[in-house]
């Protein structure tokens, strides 16, 4: 009997199941969007019961498309949308309220009153990350402040605190298992970096139980085993989880230090690997724990960036200069190679590794010759410079220059941008074939744990390569450009 590995990526916008065959091959996919529960001040939260619900219902859906026996799902991945936070009974196991969605800022106050502390420093010393409302330890803060039912559980030794993974994994195991990954740990903003511990200084200054917190496993451990409530004729085990960009360095097969991915979506996480230490975040980076496979832990180093596919977006939506991103390409194609447009996408500020929250956005060295071709290819390459930057600042605190970017993501189907990429980088760029890589991470990873995969079969999937082909001069002449257009952004 043919057997496959499922794997869940729980995300934002919804809760996918995918399906994954012997080689690792995508072979089913589908998704469960969930309601984002957005109130007036414009807090995000999102429904745990709603959220578990469409995790069963996806998984039963699968199996149900694909035409498979219950009996060939052999094991369990979970992906998730990072940073996320809930909170639960210990005793129910029934949620004592929404969760905290990544993007809200509501905790906000709570990482302005820590920084007037003077903690700031320390905590990015311990942690890896800027203090930020975006990331669980401010969140749960929030909740345990706002909420007495809360905080009463809290008191009674009754709380159970998690992310996304952490609420699954409890509720598929019944209760049984109460655990995390390292990967997810490490973006809590409570979980020592170096000493792979949560810490009782960073709970004390957040006020949080750290009894609250779950128990820290391998990514590729065990984390009990899963009927999905009655509908497998018997349990199989789970046995992956990650966060969802750490799934898709996994399922780029970045595995080595000094390999970087590039997620090409709406914004871009770039990845770099560096090892078995962790690297100084600074330049607006962020450094944490890639996973734990194989017993062995790897490091990252990563920078978000906000507007990179959504430049596309804006085209579309806001200039109507296209209907369909897929033609960007073309136009960039038959745009005059020799116009000097510049965009810099500063609409919402700047990210990694600028961090300029007060820039905006223009478009600059435009010519009375410039025109919708030109501005899209200016457009488009406003995303390569961004990621070349970010590079480049990564070079700059670890001194590692990758050899190759692997790239995923919806822009990364434009073959334009892709060479453009590879051509300012003075890198390949590589464009894997598969999809849904966070998932596929979560799959690999727990296919491997137990023992099922094969690391050599996994990393084999087709790919498209893109080689530097630029003049030395012509390049310099374009960088000069971005830098002079960036410089009078930020001033
Ligand atoms: P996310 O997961 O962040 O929602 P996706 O990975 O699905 O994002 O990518 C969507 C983004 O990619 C959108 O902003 C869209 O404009 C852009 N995009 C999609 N296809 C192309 C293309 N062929 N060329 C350029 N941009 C594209």
């Amino acid at each position: 009997m043919r057997w496959y590995v499922a794997a869940i990526d729980q995300s934002t916008q919804g809760t996918k199941a995918l399906l994954f065959d012997e080689k690792g091959g995508l072979v089913g996919r589908t998704d469960r969007p969930h309601r984002q529960i957005v109130n007036e001040k414009g807090w995000i939260s999102h429904d745990l019961t709603e959220i578990y619900a469409n995790t069963l219902q996806a998984v039963r859906d699968l199996v149900k498309e694909t035409g498979i026996e219950r009996e060939q799902i052999a094991g369990l991945g979970i992906s998730n949308q990072r940073e996320t936070s809930a909170v639960w009974d210990r005793i129910t196991g029934e949620p004592l309220s929404y969760a905290v969605v990544w993007q809200c800022s509501r905790a906000a106050d709570i990482c302005r009153k820590i920084e007037l502390e003077g903690f700031s420093e320390r905590i990015r010393q311990k942690t890896g990350l800027p203090l930020s409302p975006y990331f669980p330890a401010a969140k749960l803060s929030w909740l345990l402040r706002h909420s007495r039912e809360i905080r009463e559980k809290a008191e009674k030794h009754e709380l159970m605190a998690g992310t996304m993974d952490t609420w699954l994994v409890y509720r598929l195991t019944g209760g049984k298992v109460f655990c995390t990954d390292f990967s997810n740990a490490s973006r809590s903003q409570l979980f020592d970096l170096r000493n792979l511990k949560w810490d009782e200084e960073l709970c004390g200054i957040f006020e949080i139980p750290l009894e609250s917190l779950p128990q820290v496993r391998d990514s590729d451990g065990e984390y009990g085993m899963t009927d999905l409530e009655g509908f497998l004729p018997k349990p199989v085990p789970i046995h992956g989880v990650l966060g969802d960009s750490h799934g898709a360095l996994l399922a780029q097969g970045c595995m080595r230090p000094g390999m970087v991915k590039a997620t090409y979506g709406t914004g871009s996480s770039v990845m770099l690997q560096t090892g078995d230490r962790p690297a100084d975040g600074g330049a607006g980076l962020s450094s944490s724990i890639g996973w734990k496979v194989r017993g062995k832990l790897s490091y990252v180093l990563e920078g978000n960036i906000n507007y990179t596919g959504a430049v596309v977006s804006w085209l579309q939506e806001k200039l109507g200069l296209i209907t369909d991103p897929s033609e960007t390409e073309f136009l960039a194609r038959a745009a005059d190679q020799e116009d000097k447009t510049y965009l810099v996408p500063a609409f919402t500020g700047l990210g990694a590794p600028y961090w300029d929250s007060n820039a905006r956005a223009s478009l600059w060295g435009m010519g009375r010759m410039t025109g919708r071709e030109e501005i899209v290819k200016a457009a488009l390459e406003s995303i390569a410079y961004q990621i070349a930057d970010v590079l480049g600042a990564m070079e700059r605190q670890t001194g590692i220059v990758p050899d190759q970017i692997r790239a995923d993501g919806g822009a990364a189907a434009n073959r334009y941008l892709m060479q453009f990429q590879s051509s300012i980088s003075r890198i390949p760029v590589w464009v894997s074939s598969l999809k849904e890589l966070s998932g596929a991470g979560a799959a690999y990873a727990a296919g491997m744990g137990m023992g099922l995969y094969d690391e050599r079969v996994l990393y084999a999937a087709e790919r498209e390569e893109f080689l530097p082909g630029m003049e030395e001069t012509e390049r310099i002449r374009k960088w000069k450009g971005w830098r002079e257009a960036l410089r009078r952004t930020l001033d």
